[in-house]
Formats: C-alpha cells, sequence, structure tokens
C-alpha cells in the first residue's frame, strides 16, 4: 500500500514538473526587454573584423578617470566615434581609424605618462584623444545605430593592422578638427620638431562647426586672471596695447606674443581663454576684450574636416595621410617588430 502511495506521488511529481519549466520560460522571456537594446544590436552586426591584429591586441586605456582593458579594435571604434561625425565620408574614416591605430602604438613604444596611471592613452582630448564605448554612441545614434556601426566597423575592417611608419616605427599621428589654409609645423606648437608633422597645405573647411569662432572677456577679470600667472605683466593703457610682438606661424597661428610686457605662446593664451584654436586676433569691443578664431584644435597633423573634404575631391585613405603626415610609409603593423605581443 505505502508503495503504491510512493508510485502515485512520484507519477504526480513527473506531471507537474514540465509545467513548472513551462512557467518559468515564461517568466524568463516577461522580463526580457520588449525591443533589442543597441548593444544587442551590435552584437548582431556583421563582425567584419574579429580577427587580426585590431581585435587580438589587448590595450589599457584610461576612460572617465580609471584604467579599462579592451582590445585595440574597440579603442579605434569608440575613439573614432567621438572624433568624429559618422556622416564623414569612407576615405576619411579610413585614415582617422589609421591614425589613431598608429597614435596609441606609438604611445606603447613611448614612456608612459604618469597621469595616465598605467594606461597606454587617455580619453581626455586635450592630452591624448576624445573616446566614447561604443555601446554607448550606438544608443545616441538611435535609429541610425545599425547603418553607422557598419560604416565605422567598415573603416577599421579595411584598414585592419595598417599604421604609419617614419624610421620605421609608429609616428606620433596626432589629429585635430579644422583648421585655415594651412596645418601647423610641430615646432610651433610643442617644444618637438618632427619632420612628418610639418605645416601642409588643407582645404577649405568653412562648413566645419568652429571653424570661425569668437569669445568675449571682461578686461577686468582677463588681467586679474593673467596677472595670477603673470605677476610681472603690466596692463597701462588702452586694451590695444596690451597685446604687441606677434609671431605667427605660415598658417596664421600665433606663435607667440607679449602681453602686458611678458611673453607668453599663443598656445598658452589659447588654453588661459578657452579658445578654439591659436589662430586668433583679439580687439576691444564695447569696452570688452574680444578674440576672433579660425580653426579648432592645435592645427598639427591631420585636419579631420580636411580629410573629409579631400575624401569628396576623390582622395583615398593612402592620399590622405601622406597629404598629412610628410614622408610616411603606410605598412601593415608588424607585433614582434614593435615589440608588442
Ligand atoms: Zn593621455
Amino acid at each position: 500500500m505505502k508503495r503504491l502511495f510512493f508510485l502515485s506521488f512520484l507519477l504526480a511529481l513527473a506531471a507537474l514538473l514540465p509545467s513548472f519549466f513551462a512557467r518559468h520560460e515564461v517568466a524568463l522571456a516577461a522580463v526580457a526587454p520588449p525591443q533589442q537594446s543597441a548593444a544587442a544590436r551590435q552584437s548582431a552586426l556583421p563582425a567584419v573584423s574579429m580577427i587580426g591584429l585590431d581585435a587580438s591586441m589587448r590595450i589599457c586605456a584610461l576612460v572617465e578617470g580609471a584604467p579599462v582593458y579592451m582590445s585595440l579594435e574597440d579603442f579605434i571604434l569608440g575613439a573614432m566615434a567621438a572624433e568624429v561625425p559618422a556622416e564623414f565620408e569612407p576615405e576619411a574614416l579610413k585614415a582617422q581609424a589609421v591614425a589613431i591605430r598608429t597614435f596609441v602604438l606609438n604611445r606603447m613604444n613611448s614612456a608612459p605618462f604618469e597621469e595616465h596611471l598605467g594606461a597606454v592613452v587617455c580619453d581626455d582630448p586635450g592630452h591624448c584623444m576624445a573616446y566614447i564605448p561604443f555601446e554607448r554612441m550606438l544608443s545616441a545614434w538611435g535609429s541610425n545605430a545599425d547603418a553607422y556601426a557598419i560604416k565605422f566597423r567598415q573603416a577599421v575592417s579595411d584598414t585592419g593592422g595598417m599604421v604609419l611608419l617614419y624610421d620605421n616605427e609608429p609616428i606620433q599621428a596626432v589629429f585635430f578638427s579644422c583648421t585655415g589654409v594651412y596645418t601647423e609645423d610641430s615646432g610651433d606648437v610643442w617644444e618637438c620638431d618632427l619632420d612628418y608633422l610639418k605645416s601642409v597645405e588643407s582645404p577649405l573647411t568653412e562648413d566645419a562647426p568652429d571653424y570661425l569662432g569668437r569669445v568675449e572677456i571682461d578686461p577686468d577679470q582677463f588681467k586679474e586672471s593673467f596677472l595670477k600667472t603673470y605677476p610681472k605683466a603690466k596692463f597701462s593703457g588702452g586694451v590695444e596695447n596690451w597685446f604687441s610682438d606677434y609671431a605667427l606661424s605660415r598658417a596664421g597661428a600665433v606663435i607667440s606674443l607679449s602681453v602686458g610686457g611678458v611673453k607668453v605662446s599663443g598656445s598658452q593664451l589659447r588654453a588661459m581663454c578657452s579658445l578654439n584654436s591659436a589662430n586668433f586676433t583679439v580687439c576691444e569691443e564695447n569696452g570688452r576684450l574680444v578674440f576672433y578664431t579660425v580653426g579648432r584644435g592645435h592645427g598639427v597633423g591631420m585636419s579631420q574636416y580636411g580629410a573629409n573634404e579631400l575624401a569628396k575631391q576623390g582622395y583615398t585613405c593612402e592620399q590622405i595621410l601622406k597629404t598629412y603626415y610628410t614622408g610616411v610609409a603606410i605598412a601593415k603593423y608588424n607585433p614582434d617588430e614593435l615589440g608588442a605581443s
């Protein structure tokens, strides 16, 4: 009798089990998002560059103040997304991918920066370059996410492993937003004067955002903040007398000038007054100090909007890169030669 009871208990339990799993499945389905997230869409996209150097090499990047490990491919994608609009021409996007890859490999071969906390590269555009996690950008792109992601991935894939070399070393492939007629000589902007970062002609990019800029400052406020850094400065007479002894670059940017009798670099004044570029003029308008700027960024290396203009004119990625980086070779990256794993 007992055995019969036990048998019927087992049969009842067996009958209950399928309904238990069925209910569990329903519960899982109920918590799934009604629509695919941007990140899920990303993983569903064709993985055009999931093998090779970019996908296999791991790098450490300082992102929002914390070191983050990721593939070189993910860094290039995130940096491209933060640096240039998705509407850019494919050849300009490819040039940008090569410049970012080269920049990172150059950093890997250089002495580390203390402020990087052990990372190779950081997401500060004033120091290395802008970066945003690609999945976050996909969400921001909304309905365009799939098309833009394919475009960016294609640019990375089409240039897979391609780098810019000078003397067989990856170069400091710096870039900036836009400039006037010429880019800057590295020696006019920084202490290092590199043969491959010379002033070159760049196409007009008047449609670029911030091509022309204007910053208005209260003269007393300017005087006060300048004296905090340079206490020996003497401001007398009208505002027009405060600035003199301009030394200009070929591109028209201020290499140095005298402010209140103190010599400063154009880059220093640019940083102090939050100007778009060191290519500026200053005047007095209605009792205010007004700076007018041309271009955005330090002006050295590749102009991003200039690269896009060249791409519109039919330049290839290689031609764009050779326009902005003087005398470089474009080659496939060789990890053994560069000492990377
Ligand atoms: Zn950095």
